[in-house]
């Protein structure tokens, strides 16, 4: 994922920018990267897979100046990228995915483009966004063609010597926000880079739209009107907890998916609780509508891990994500415990790294509940994070067929005796003693938008 943030004031913006930037820290872990305007384009790219982007940019900051700039996290490509063009000098920070890459690369290599990068030993999506925007007659008219042409999604901030402009993506998959305080505007992935930088949201942009951000303010550039597809996700478990996105708080959302789970729970239990920090939200909700304490068998140490702080080798990944989660003995021991999760991915970690450290603290039975249905789908839209066969709804599928399947509609409906018979199979593999998920429906309840705006790909594939 990435996560965008850009402002502009009659000041310099540099402070608003590094911290603004800094809240998106969550939503990417390789590559960071700053292009701030004064008299000329100052512009650095740090990856920040070793260390925070705090420290890594602490220094170069204080030699940054200029009255707007843009920020971005990245766990896909270096960005932003500076561009000079016949429609202008400009940088270009972008979020989300796109799928036709290859092909979009081949049609400007063949009108006689080049690529100046590869990140990861792939074209930049940035750069081809760049390209594409370059070949536009105007900074608007370059945006409406990167709209036409990609699939997947991107949204965008573009910073010129005109002020910003921020586009979101065209189904809307991917939120950008508007902010003001005083004299100084910003727009950002994440409202909660707002508060404390004293920004007050004015407009969260529609799909397809676009902004131009000046330092009076925002103008919209093309008509809006789309239909919104975006990211259920967001509210279960990428986005952050004091976002909100279409001015729906996720944290609330998170402790509605809980009470949703409660509402239909049977099991008896000693308390509720989430696993830290992405099923904490959603563990308030439960025990706030079952009534049950909500307490802490399992605490993360972070002291001395920087957030973003990724070890080189899958082995150590595994290690350090051990050492990370402490089990309390005194609050697991003789109980019986709900535990709540955002979501079942693959259920490796979830199992051998979780789980099983409370039974090996005492625990007499973990119920598990998870506040969204069985992964079924790798993200076409936003997330390059998942393949297909790693999914443990595909696992059982596989292994319940014999091969894998291409429909698995059956699998999707949690009426049918085959969503159940997969459920008990993935129920025995994580080793629980009950496993229940929200459906859709209780997804749509608890996010509270029409069900037609929102993207459900990740669990029905539509
Ligand atoms: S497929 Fe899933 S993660 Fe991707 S945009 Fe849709 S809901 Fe979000």
């Amino acid at each position: 994922m990435s996560g965008l943030f850009g402002v502009i004031s009659s000041t310099d913006c540099t402070q608003h920018l590094f911290y603004g930037t800094d809240y998106h820290s969550h939503l990417g872990t390789e590559v960071a990267g700053l292009a701030v305007l004064g008299d000329h384009f100052q512009h650095r790219i740090h990856s920040i897979a070793n260390t925070q982007f705090k420290s890594r940019f602490a220094d170069e900051m204080r030699k940054m100046v200029g009255a707007s700039g843009i920020g971005v996290i990245s766990d896909s490509n270096p960005q932003p990228f500076l561009v000079s063009s016949r429609i202008g000098d400009f940088a270009l920070a972008t979020a989300g995915l796109i799928t036709n890459i290859d092909e979009l690369a081949g049609e400007l290599l063949d009108s006689g483009h080049s690529f100046a990068e590869f990140a990861f030993g792939r074209i930049n999506p940035t750069e081809l966004v760049a390209k594409i925007i370059s070949c536009g007659s105007s900074i608007v008219d370059g945006i409406e063609k990167v709209f036409e042409k990609i699939e997947g999604s991107v949204s965008m901030l573009v910073l010129t010597r005109e002020g910003i402009y921020a586009a979101r993506d065209f189904h809307g998959r991917t939120p950008l926000v508007i902010g003001s305080s005083g004299n100084a505007w910003a727009v950002a992935s994440e409202s909660c880079a707002f508060p404390n930088l004293g920004y007050k949201v004015v407009k969260y942009l529609k799909p397809g739209e676009i902004i131009q951000l000046t330092s009076s303010g925002p103008r919209s550039q093309n008509k809006d009107g789309r239909a919104c597809q975006i990211c259920s996700f967001l509210w279960i478990y990428t986005g952050y907890p004091a976002s909100s996105y279409e001015g729906v708080s996720v944290e609330t959302v998170r402790e509605r998916c809980g009470a949703l789970l409660a509402r239909k729970d049977t099991v008896e239990a000693d308390l509720a609780a989430g696993v830290p920090d992405s099923g904490t939200g959603h563990a308030v909700g439960y025990a706030m509508q079952s009534r049950l304490p909500l307490r802490r068998p399992l605490v993360k140490y972070t002291s001395g891990y920087g957030r973003s702080y990724t070890p080189p080798s899958q082995e150590t990944r595994d290690l350090v994500a051990k050492m990370k989660l402490i089990p309390i003995r005194d609050i697991i021991d003789g109980k019986k415990i709900i535990l709540c999760e955002d979501s079942i991915v693959r259920g490796t970690q979830l199992k051998n790294l979780t789980i099983q450290k409370l039974w090996d603290n005492g625990a007499t039975e973990v119920h598990m509940r998870a506040a969204c249905p069985p992964l079924m789908f790798p993200c076409k839209f936003a997330l390059s994070t998942r393949s297909l066969s790693e999914l443990a709804a595909r696992r059982a599928i596989r292994d319940l067929e014999g091969s894998d399947v291409s429909d698995v509609s059956s699998y999707t409906d949690p009426k049918s005796p085959d969503f159940k018979t997969m459920v008990e199979w993935i129920r025995k593999d994580l080793n629980v003693t009950s496993l229940d998920y929200l459906t859709i429906d209780e997804i749509v309840e608890a996010i509270g938008l029409p069900r037609e705006s929102l993207c459900t790909h990740c669990w029905l594939g539509d």
